[in-house]
């Protein structure tokens, strides 16, 4: 029913040039382009339905209130949560990983205890621990991950204590691309005792996550990563827990009543949704999971795993080039280097050539430490690119390493 071709037509910033070239972007890891049912939603609401919602009783205001609600389900359906009590709106993953580390430290951690991470995460899903752990004197362990980029889920138990108090693991690495196996991780950890978050940045614009399968406590996901507007992102959380869990931030809405001497909270999840949120953004959210699931994650899956593998097969034809993350599966991106050439030399000649593709240490210096580099060039795919572009791209880096050399 549908083509690459159709449904690049939906995507008006793929028909643009850069410096003359046709766009080729290749940073869909970074951010995802918009589709133009997305964007719709957004101009109208700005344009003409916009009231402020879950406080007025007007037209406008009620319509945006209903959008909003609608929008919580279809989240709360995509990752198949027993609730929408358990769908929080956050402005991003970075926003819900530290409602979590606040909140969740505030109720559960306390000296001496552990948070454990991978060696695999992005700065997102590190320093809000690492502040969080100077804050309660806890302490921050970190799982190696093997050289091939898997996790060695068979170690975990050996980071695992009485004194964990939860471990944050990313689906995919932003870095790796390796998908991690989810489910057989949070069943160790749980064995523990130990409930998990998982960062799903790079998992929801590849098929999210079913967290009752999965039995994740934590999930968080940003929107603009997966078609929707920027400012919008999800924390699901499991409903024991965020009934636990003090407010984070505090102000509007997030109130049963306030009196000067004593305020009483509202309940899930509006208790995490301080002030005015961005509704309009969380209405192309729903837009956009939309909007995907009637493509189908099957296409999408299957033409992110065509790209994925031409890429890894035509980028080895080039001489001293090493890809990072060579374990399958994988999301849709290959990250690498060439010898003798910097990864931002070659990002910058790349953009020049019309050519978006991400350098640099890629929000995860660690990873950088662990291979010993300074950083890698990343081109992530999206189901709107082409193996067409990818072969443009070989042959770009083929011309950057003979004018490099
Ligand atoms: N976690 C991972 C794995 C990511 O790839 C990213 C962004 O690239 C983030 C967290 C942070 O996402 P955001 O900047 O949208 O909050």
């Amino acid at each position: 029913m549908f083509t690459i071709q159709t449904i690049r037509k939906d995507f008006p910033a793929l028909a643009q040039k850069v410096y003359g070239k046709p766009l080729i972007y290749f940073d869909n890891a970074a951010t995802t382009q918009k589709p133009t049912p997305v964007t719709a939603v957004v101009n109208e609401m700005h344009n003409l339905t916009n009231g402020n919602i879950h406080r007025a009783f007007h037209y406008l205001g009620n319509i945006c209130t209903e959008r909003y609600e609608e929008a919580r389900e279809t989240v709360r359906a995509f990752l198949n949560a027993p609730s929408t009590e358990e769908i929080v709106f956050t402005a991003g993953t970075t926003a819900a990983i530290n409602t979590v580390a606040f909140s969740f430290g505030e109720r559960f951690v306390r000296t001496n205890d552990e948070i454990v991470l991978t060696e695999a995460e992005h700065h997102s899903n590190i320093v809000p621990w690492q502040l969080l752990c100077e804050r309660k004197g806890a302490v921050l362990k970190v799982l190696p991950i093997n050289d091939d980029g898997s996790l060695p889920v068979e170690k975990l138990h050996q980071f695992l204590s009485k004194k964990t108090k939860l471990l944050c693991i990313t689906q995919a690495s932003n870095v790796l691309g390796v998908i991690n196996p989810v489910k057989d991780i949070v069943a160790t950890a749980h064995a523990h005792g130990v409930p998990v978050l998982v960062d799903g940045a790079q998992g929801a614009a590849h098929g999210g996550i079913d967290v009752q399968d999965t039995n994740c406590d934590f999930y968080v996901f940003s929107g603009h990563k997966l078609y929707a507007p920027t400012g919008t992102g999800v924390l699901y959380g499991k409903q024991k827990l965020l009934n636990e869990m003090p407010p984070y931030q505090s102000g509007g809405e997030m109130i049963a009543s306030v009196t000067f001497e004593q305020t009483t909270y509202a309940g899930l999840p509006l208790k995490f949704e301080a002030g005015t949120p961005n509704f309009t953004g969380v209405c192309g959210l729903k837009k956009a999971i939309d909007y995907v699931q009637e493509l189908g994650w099957t296409l999408v899956k299957k033409q992110e795993e065509k790209l994925v593998r031409h890429a890894m097969q035509r980028l080895q034809e080039i001489d001293g080039l090493h890809i990072y993350g060579t374990t399958m599966p994988k999301t849709s991106l290959v990250s690498f280097n060439i010898d003798g050439i910097h990864p931002t030399d070659a990002a910058q000649l790349l953009d020049k050539m019309g050519i978006a593709a991400r350098s640099g240490h890629l929000c995860a210096d660690p990873l950088m430490h662990r291979f010993k580099i300074q950083g890698m060039l990343r081109f992530s795919f999206s189901f709107y690119n082409t193996t067409e572009e990818i072969d443009a791209a070989v042959a770009a880096l083929k011309k950057i390493k003979q004018m490099l050399h």
